[in-house]
């Protein structure tokens, strides 16, 4: 079933400009939800954790527990405590969320500074503070998200502004409260938008994974892919000169043509608006419809690289490479290659 192979050095190269940009490593929090957005969350939690990083952020508890010993803190972005961890944080979307946290959780709130997507408004910070107290939680750090810090309009620009200014209020409430509280806004196109990071942390995803895309008009960090997909050979024949290949038999032999299955399809997260119109790094066409559990290509090699950058396939389909990646069936085999000159070699 397809086989996911990782770089370590293109992770770790990722890690380096990341720490760079922001100054430190222990600002940095890697974003591991969504199985590490297709990566496989133990694998990226172990190598993120070997390389000094100590924070992460994930959406359920769930994935919090998987990796909870690889690290000093886990955010957790929707979801309310179980069983619980003491390096557990929860964060709070809505006010009206609060009363359902049990006494003692500790928390980081979500604040609206032009999203509108979850967290409160600006203007309800002193009720939300209310509240929390009121209800016994210990609040440890504010956050926010920006809608649009991959392009270049003034939106990073207002939502920054908003939120530096809600800096020291927020703090003096905390204090009365006899909290200390962490401040964060920026995902990886935030985290490169700006020449200084003025938070105590940010929150990696994308760019980890070396999938990030700025507009053009910004800065373009040199970061890696880690992550390729390949696909092991099923059957191969030669199709003569008319003969269609799989449902439907949308494409058509013009000549004598090798063609060989693979054992990925859309089950695993092969988007199936690829069909037909894809071709690899190494310039195999796709051929014909996308099956549920295999494809064609125009080979006969027993091992086929079917991306080694999800943007690209993204842009076969018309989406993201985020999409691509979180898409990636969790039972398919993930392993960590080494590379060289950004050609798989195995280990
Ligand atoms: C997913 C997510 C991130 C990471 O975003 P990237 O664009 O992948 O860096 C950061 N913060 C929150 C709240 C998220 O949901």
């Amino acid at each position: 079933m397809g086989t996911i192979k990782l770089s370590r050095e293109a992770l770790y190269s990722n890690l380096d400009i990341i720490a760079q940009q922001v100054g430190a490593k222990d600002k940095i929090a890697v974003v591991l939800k969504d199985n590490a957005y297709g990566h496989g969350a133990v694998l990226i939690a172990q190598a993120a954790s070997q390389y000094g990083i100590t924070q992460a952020v994930v959406r359920l508890e769930s994935e919090a527990l998987e990796i909870a010993q690889y690290f000093e803190t886990v955010l957790i972005l929707a979801d309310f405590p179980g069983v619980g961890n003491a390096n557990f944080r929860y964060v709070i979307n809505t006010l009206e969320s609060i009363e359902k946290f049990p006494k003692g959780t500790r928390v980081e709130l979500k604040i609206d500074t032009g999203m509108h997507r979850h967290g409160i408004a600006i203007d309800d910070l002193e009720k939300a503070f209310k509240r929390m107290a009121d209800q016994g939680l210990e609040c440890v750090g504010i956050m926010s998200h920006f809608k649009s810090a991959d392009t270049l309009s003034s939106e990073w620009f207002w939502q920054r502004r908003a939120f530096d200014g809600l800096k020291e209020k927020a703090v003096k409430s905390a204090k009365k409260q006899g909290w200390n509280v962490r401040f964060h806004i920026s995902n990886s196109a935030g985290t490169f938008r700006s020449s200084q990071c003025e938070d105590d942390m940010v929150r990696i995803g994308i760019a980890l994974y070396g999938c990030l895309q700025m507009d053009v008009t910004l800065l373009q960090p040199a970061l890696k892919p880690v992550l390729s997909l390949v696909g092991d050979k099923i059957a191969t024949r030669t199709l003569k000169a008319g003969q269609r290949v799989g449902y439907n038999g949308i494409y058509e032999a013009q000549c004598d043509e090798v063609v060989s299955t693979y054992d990925l399809g859309y089950a695993n997260g092969l988007d199936r608006l690829a069909s037909n119109r894809y071709v690899t790094p190494d310039g195999i066409a796709l051929r014909g419809r996308i099956s549920m559990d295999s494809a064609a290509f125009s080979t006969d090699a027993d091992e086929l690289l079917i991306f080694n950058d999800a943007n690209e396939y993204a842009k076969a389909v018309g989406t993201i490479g985020y999409e691509i990646l979180a898409c990636l069936d969790k039972d398919l085999k993930r392993e960590w290659v080494e590379t060289v000159r950004g050609e798989l070699v195995e280990p």
